[in-house]
């Protein structure tokens, strides 16, 4: 058994995480991240999804309102020759657009810069907590060779799925409380889809309510996200389905749905969408994309309220501006609620706080927001803003410097916008 203390510990390397280790790092912490898989970037990465929403206001004249890490990794991008500005996506929001590879690497060089452990390949099983005074001590985590007993001044729980204050016996939501919630999308990516091929969202409908009127029984999204990566290269966000609980035998049967789903578009493309006869699956990704499980109940709750009012308190230590993208219908395409006059808004930081522990911060998609609030915060520019500000939060109030103040003005040295 390997045993060893950090100030901070984070669970989850996606963009949160990975946000949430270098703001804790430059705020002067030990700090250990930890990741299940073999790269950072958490769905990005692993589950196809193919761009950076959050970044950006929805306005006419897009504003940047995500920088510190964030704008970092952007910068890193930019330099390998992978990103040279936000582009606009078919429902009209600026994003950044991904390629997976140069991700991985980006995100490898970005965290190679800071004084942070990370151990990929790494899985945290089990946790410790002292209920009464409302810590967590230490969590249990294995590789293919050892266990490790780690513990920490502070953790931040960046698994996406509140892996890590479920296992403390935190106060959780699941979906949206009444056993229904977002619908998980399987990402496929197409190549051999010749430049003249419209992948207009009408003109698929009718194609994918044709295919079912034919038989295809396997198809759930009748309409959803298709845009072009590349000359001949397609991204489809169409294979859906609810996941009710996170056991193993539910997300098998998840996964192997949404592949056979995938079999069922690939065919239908083939014969109903004119010049995609010869297009070939390349990807699904290592899992099904998870939009809508399990989220820590906080301090306090971000709600819908003041996402699409646009509200700025005067606690916030970060900003969101995608409009709340709700998946509620397997068959259907996502429906928006637009953030008054494009702006952007502010998330207070007893949203990151669970409540009722001292030393447990929530960051990405794991934070406490209502359903509308969340379908707004989930993606992944938000997720490095409140990544960084768990981060930083967790660092400062594990030396006893902690302070709603003290946080803004460390993430402002940050460099980041909150
Ligand atoms: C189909 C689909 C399309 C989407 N499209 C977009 C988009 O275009 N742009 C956008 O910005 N967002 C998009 N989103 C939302 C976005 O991908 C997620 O909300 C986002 O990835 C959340 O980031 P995160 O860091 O909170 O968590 P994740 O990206 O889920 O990362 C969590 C990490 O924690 C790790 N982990 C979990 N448990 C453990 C454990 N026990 N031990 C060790 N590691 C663990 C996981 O392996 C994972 O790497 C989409 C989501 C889906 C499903």
């Amino acid at each position: 058994m390997v045993k060893k203390y950090y100030d901070v510990i984070v669970v989850g390397g996606g963009a949160s995480g990975i946000a949430a280790a270098i703001g804790a790092a430059k705020t002067g912490a030990s700090c250990l991240l930890l990741e299940r898989y073999g790269c950072l970037g958490g769905q990005a990465t692993t589950a196809n999804v193919a761009s950076y929403c959050g970044f950006f206001t929805h306005e006419e004249k897009p504003r940047q309102i995500v920088r510190g890490v964030g704008e970092e990794v952007l910068e890193e991008l930019y330099s390998l020759g992978y990103y040279d500005g936000y582009k606009i996506s078919p429902v009209g929001n600026a994003v950044v657009a991904l390629d997976q590879e140069a991700t991985k690497f980006a995100l490898d060089e970005v965290i190679s810069r800071y004084p942070v452990d990370v151990l990929l390949h790494c899985r945290m099983i089990h946790t410790e907590t002292d209920t009464e005074s409302g810590h967590v001590r230490q969590i249990l985590c294995v590789d293919d060779q050892d266990s490790y007993e780690f513990s920490a001044g502070a953790f931040v729980d960046a698994t996406g799925d509140g892996n890590l204050a479920y296992l403390a016996g935190a106060q959780m939501r699941y979906g949206d409380g009444k056993g229904k919630g977002q619908a998980s999308t399987r990402v496929m990516i197409m190549d051999r889809v010749p430049s003249e091929v419209q992948l207009k969202p009408d003109l698929l409908e009718k194609v994918f309510i044709q295919a079912k009127k034919d038989g295809y029984r396997n198809l759930t999204k009748e309409s959803g996200i298709v845009f072009r990566i590349n000359e001949d290269t397609v991204c489809a966000i169409l294979p859906s389905i609810w996941i009710p609980d996170l056991r193993a035998e539910t997300l098998t049967q998840c996964e192997m749905n949404t592949r056979k789903q995938a079999q069922e578009y690939l065919d239908v493309f083939h014969r109903y969408v004119p010049g995609m006869e010869h297009c070939r699956l390349i990807t699904t990704g290592a899992q099904l994309g998870i939009r809508d499980t399990r989220h820590v109940v906080g301090e306090k709750i971000l709600t819908g309220e003041q996402v699409i009012h646009a509200m700025k308190p005067e606690d916030s230590i970060a900003r969101g501006a995608w409009p709340c993208e709700m998946h509620v219908d397997v068959n259907k395409i996502a429906k928006y609620i637009f953030v008054d006059h494009d702006d952007y808004y502010g998330i207070p930081m007893g949203c990151l706080k669970a409540k009722n522990w001292k030393n447990l911060w929530c960051a990405g998609r794991t934070i406490s927001a209502d359903p509308v609030a969340f379908a707004s915060v989930r993606v992944m520019g938000c997720g490095f803003a409140t990544g960084q500000a768990a981060g930083v939060a967790a660092a400062l109030y594990q030396n006893g410097q902690g302070s709603i103040g003290s946080v803004q003005q460390e993430l402002i040295r940050q460099g980041a916008l909150i």
